[in-house]
């Protein structure tokens, strides 16, 4: 039996009023664009405060719910059978259908749990819950009622027509992308960052991304690496720009002109100069690392203080307490993993040195950075006048 249609729940906590419609609109665009990468023909559509999925045409029902699982915001989809109301028989004789066909097994226990939004139906829910049960038992005695702790629970639902079902599919759950505004992700090549972005996507944020490189010392593969991974991620955050910065003459700047064991942090803060610019221009409202702390010497308390010094927007580091084998299980689950563990070279890695400060003082720092000063000025505006922007996803 093919799914016809699914209804799409959402968790309406907190978005009540107003707000439920800039929640509902993003939610059913974000699913419009979603089935639109799945094979077939399908229509969304808003009814009454639901969100449905029809199937036009054929399709492969994994491929349509595995997509559905990547839409932040649903928290549960549930394949549905639509029932035109011809009278209580019918809608009987339907019932009898659709648990007959659901669950060929027949050894269950099921309650029926009828909701009426249109009162003006003949019968009210306990009625309905009644007569429907019965026919159900009647045509397949192997079956049991249990009204405390059902089985199957089979959702009759009387609107302007009827909806059956009685599975829900969890859904990712959040919020949908682009009701929260937009966040500019420093994504690196590494596990943390694509992370990082993906857990600010889930509270509704729409990302861009900002990768810096380091031509010739890192490589074409290395950059192409961080577009695969943008690309993964982009299956739940939608479309990213990432923003491809060219850092070399500024990390050559650094290296020259500044103490090596600083070297890390003072690359950090102009990075997250860098990414500030490139946000405020983008309209991005805050920046987000992958940063966790103790994780790395740039990652000390210290350390993030000090790169933290040179921002003025909010920076949010959504992975600052993970330890780093709870974020390795995330990158599984989400499917950057294989590609984060790619052997290329990070421009980070290139220049660090052998003994970084671990607990930098932020006046030493700064002193340190005045010596880049007639020289650094211009390099950033290069770096970014020369912002190479692909669009993924
Ligand atoms: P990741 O696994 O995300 O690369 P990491 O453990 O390698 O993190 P660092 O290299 O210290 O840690 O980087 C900390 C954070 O700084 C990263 O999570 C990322 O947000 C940002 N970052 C580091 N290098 C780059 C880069 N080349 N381009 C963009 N952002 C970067
Ligand atoms: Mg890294």
């Amino acid at each position: 039996m093919m799914v016809q249609t699914f209804l799409i729940k959402y968790a309406e906590i907190g978005i009540k009023g107003k707000n439920r419609y800039v929640f509902e609109d993003a939610l059913v665009s974000n699913i419009r664009r979603a089935m639109d990468r799945v094979e077939g023909t399908f229509a969304v559509t808003k009814e009454m405060g639901r969100i449905y999925v029809h199937a036009k045409s054929e399709y492969d029902e994994e491929e349509a719910v595995e997509a559905l699982q990547k839409v932040f915001g649903i928290s549960g989809i549930c394949p549905v059978v639509i029932v035109e109301d011809t009278g209580i028989d019918n809608l009987a004789a339907e019932v009898v259908r659709y648990m007959g066909e659901t669950y060929p097994d027949r050894n269950l226990t099921f309650k029926v749990n009828a909701r009426r939004a249109d009162k003006h139906y003949p019968l009210d829910s306990m009625e309905l819950n009644a007569v429907l049960g019965e026919k159900i038992l009647e045509a397949y005695p192997e079956m049991k009622v249990d009204v405390h702790n059902p089985q199957v629970s089979l959702v009759v639902e009387v609107r302007s027509r009827i909806y059956l079902y009685s599975e829900i599919i969890p859904g990712p759950g959040g919020m949908p992308v682009g009701s929260g505004g937009k966040a500019a992700l420093l994504l690196s090549g590494g596990i943390d960052s694509p992370v990082a972005g993906y857990m600010i996507a889930k509270r509704g944020v729409s990302i861009d991304a900002v990768y810096f490189h380091a031509p010739p010392y890192t490589s074409e593969r290395a950059k192409q690496k961080v577009a695969d991974l943008a690309k993964i991620i982009s299956a739940w955050t939608g479309q990213i720009n990432l923003h491809v910065i060219n850092f070399t003459d500024i990390q050559m700047a650094i290296y020259e002109k500044c103490p090596h064991d600083e070297l890390t942090i003072i690359m950090r803060r102009y990075m997250m100069r860098i990414a500030e610019e490139i946000a405020k221009r983008s309209g991005a409202l805050a920046l987000v690392t992958g940063e966790s702390i103790g994780q790395v010497a740039s990652q000390t308390m210290q350390s993030l203080a000090c790169t933290n010094a040179v921002c003025t927007l909010p920076v949010f580091r959504p992975l600052i307490a993970f330890d780093k084998l709870d974020i390795i299980a995330v990158s599984e689950k989400i499917g950057t993993y294989e590609t984060s563990v790619l052997p290329y070279e990070d421009c980070c890695t290139i220049f660090v040195a052998k003994h970084p400060v671990t607990k930098p003082v932020l006046k030493s720092i700064e002193k340190s950075e005045r010596h880049l000063e007639g020289v650094i000025e211009e390099l950033v505006q290069k770096a970014l006048e020369t912002d190479e922007v692909l669009v993924i996803g």
